[in-house]
């Protein structure tokens, strides 16, 4: 899931994770998972499911851990609560994991306090706390955001080599495209608390059809700027107090015609499997073509 700062990503990782706190907040909507509604569920069947079978790797992996317990009391505390197994046994798994990840000498570092170790590492050990209970899902909210530019890639190379070892989806937040086309196969991109654009990595990069998506991927920097003005999205992602009627990105749109102001886009599928909520693209919606091939 991609889109600028403030436009929504880890409030919709939060909700899905039942940790947006009702009231004051309101999450609406519907938020199934393997069948079953998530939305309205009680803390305790929630807990059953938040750490075992979705869990989440924050973006900011200095202040995740409590800097008063070791590497090795915080990974047994998840363990515990989540998994049927003696204390050997989950530190066995724990010892496992922490190796998985590539943390060297894990047995010495099981002893280890949050200060003794780099950001990198300690986001290594993030994604092995969100590993340890084998989950159907991993939420990543900006796991690299925070990290030097190399350490960054190190963690995205460990995501990818996860990705294809571990049984699993992943749901990746990022506002970063190259992160984007490193590690994704479908993308939604996110604008003002909706999804306005949904397709495959390659399709997306190639033949983006929202204007947003459009101006994302026009404002990446790129050489052959140098020295002239770099292109950017004009405007700011406006708060959730003050989104217009109609298209949310009107007052942003080079593109915006009378009816966006007036009327709310609803998703158009030009292409199979490429879904578009904007108006540009009304009457080209080959959605009935998508149901009738079963997709
Ligand atoms: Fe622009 Fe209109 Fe499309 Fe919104 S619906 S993105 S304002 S063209």
């Amino acid at each position: 899931m991609v889109g600028e700062s403030g436009c929504g990503k880890s409030v919709t990782a939060q909700s899905i994770l039942g940790l947006v706190k009702v009231p004051p907040a309101m999450v609406e909507g519907s938020i199934n998972f393997a069948g079953k509604e998530l939305i309205g569920l009680l803390e305790e069947e929630y807990r059953k499911i938040r750490g075992m079978k979705i869990s989440m790797i924050f973006q900011e992996p200095m202040s995740s851990f409590d800097p008063l317990y070791t590497i090795g009391q915080q990974l047994m505390e998840v363990s515990k609560a989540h998994l049927p197994l003696k204390e050997e046994e989950a530190k066995k798994r724990i010892i496992e994991t922490l190796k998985l990840v590539h943390i060297p000498e894990p047995e010495k570092r099981y002893n280890e306090y949050p200060h003794e170790m780099s950001g990198g590492m300690l986001q290594r050990i993030m994604i092995a706390m969100a590993l340890i209970t084998g989950p159907e899902i991993i939420i990543a909210d900006e796991p690299t955001t925070a990290l030097d530019v190399t350490i960054q890639s190190q963690v995205l190379n460990l995501m990818q080599e996860l990705q294809s070892s571990y049984n699993g989806s992943m749901l990746f937040i990022t506002h970063d495209l190259g992160t984007v086309a490193e590690i994704a196969d479908r993308v939604h991109v996110m604008y003002a608390g909706k999804i306005v654009e949904k397709a495959s990595v390659v399709e997306l990069f190639e033949s983006p059809l929202h204007p947003y998506t459009s101006g994302l991927l026009r404002s990446r920097v790129k050489r052959e700027y140098k020295g002239k003005d770099l292109p950017y999205i004009k405007g700011y992602v406006p708060r959730a107090d003050q989104f217009s009627t109609g298209c949310r990105f009107s007052p942003r749109c080079p593109n915006a015609m009378v009816k966006c102001q007036e009327m709310t886009p609803p998703e158009f599928h030009p292409n199979q499997n490429h879904i578009v909520s904007c108006w540009l693209f009304e009457g080209s919606d080959k959605s009935e073509d998508t149901n009738n091939q079963g997709s």
